[in-house]
């Protein structure tokens, strides 16, 4: 007799089946206890390039799955808009983020910025900043501590529910980073709808210093740009002495990039920034 899975098997192309079930896979590994389904963060330290001191912090996404080992987060993020679970996932970081920063606050004293990653479709979603502002209150977490960092999988809408949540961020005095800058749908435009304050210069103009006249044209009007909007600006994907020293002399002093540190589990973070610097 044929059964359910014959049918499956004649229906699909090997291949097809083999991303359909990563596919399946993954979206069942974004329910329940992400932690034993194997989800942590790394943290990728924020450096002023004058003084070479730390000055803040990226949370970034890991997934070690137990079938496919690790997963870029560009996969399970998307994986977790395309299947609702966005919410959750980035609910569950945001609370083993808090515990961490009190914990650190208690311990050393910790009182810089730590940036969490946003999709659109959660800044237009009241329920879960209702969630996020209430882990806060519950972590006893000062907004002064928290970045918000706008990614731009996909476009963000100008919805007036997007422009509430992101107003009432500003009047906590959560600061609001634009990720990606000057690439995909990380537009200008949205400097003048939205209450942003940090702009995240994209790794792919920092690449091509040295290398490419007009890129670096492009980058010095992105920085001049900040600068009259009073924006603070970071430059990503700082990986070279050269790309420092440019960015130094146009008046762009945050880094975040190889040339410092990748990104660092929290054990790691703590070793080397924590227990020596505010000890
Ligand atoms: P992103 O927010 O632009 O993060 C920066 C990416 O550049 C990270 O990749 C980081 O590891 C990498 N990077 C840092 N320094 C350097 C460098 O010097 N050179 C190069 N070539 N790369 C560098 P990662 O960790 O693979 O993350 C990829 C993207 O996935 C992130 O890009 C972000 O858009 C998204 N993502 C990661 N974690 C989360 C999360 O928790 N929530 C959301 N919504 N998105 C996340
Ligand atoms: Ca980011
Ligand atoms: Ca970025
Ligand atoms: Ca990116």
């Amino acid at each position: 007799a044929k059964n359910v899975s014959d049918s499956f098997h004649s229906f699909f192309h090997p291949m097809m089946r083999a991303s359909y079930n990563r596919k399946l896979a993954i979206e069942e590994g974004l329910t329940g206890d992400l932690k034993a389904n194997g989800f942590y963060y790394t943290l990728q330290p924020q450096i002023d390039g004058n003084s070479g001191e730390l000055i803040g912090a990226e949370v970034l996404s890991r997934w070690v799955h137990p079938e496919f080992g690790e997963i870029s987060p560009l996969e399970f993020i998307q994986a977790a808009e395309e299947s609702g679970h966005i919410a959750s996932l980035t609910s569950h970081l945001c609370a083993e983020v808090f515990a961490q920063i009190k914990e650190w606050e208690e311990k050393f004293g910790w009182n810089l910025r730590t940036a969490i990653n946003m999709t659109p479709s959660l800044l237009g979603n009241p329920v879960f900043f209702d969630d996020f502002f209430r882990l806060m209150e519950q972590f006893k977490i000062h907004p002064k501590l928290i970045e918000i960092e706008i990614t731009e999988q996909a476009e963000l809408s100008y919805s007036p529910q997007t422009l509430k949540n992101l107003l009432l961020c500003k009047s906590k005095g959560i600061s609001i980073a634009i990720d990606d800058f000057g690439t995909g749908f990380s537009m200008i435009s949205y400097l003048t709808h939205f209450p942003i304050n940090k702009i995240k210069i994209d790794k792919s103009f920092v690449e091509k210093i040295g290398q490419d006249r007009k890129s670096e044209a492009v980058l010095k009007s992105l920085i001049h740009l900040a600068k009259s909007i009073e924006c603070d600006l970071v430059a990503e994907g700082v990986e070279q002495i050269e790309e420092a020293e440019f960015l130094l002399a146009n008046d762009c002093s945050i880094f975040q990039g190889y040339l410092y540190d990748k990104p660092l589990t929290v054990i790691d973070f703590e070793a080397k920034y924590l227990q020596t610097r505010f000890e």
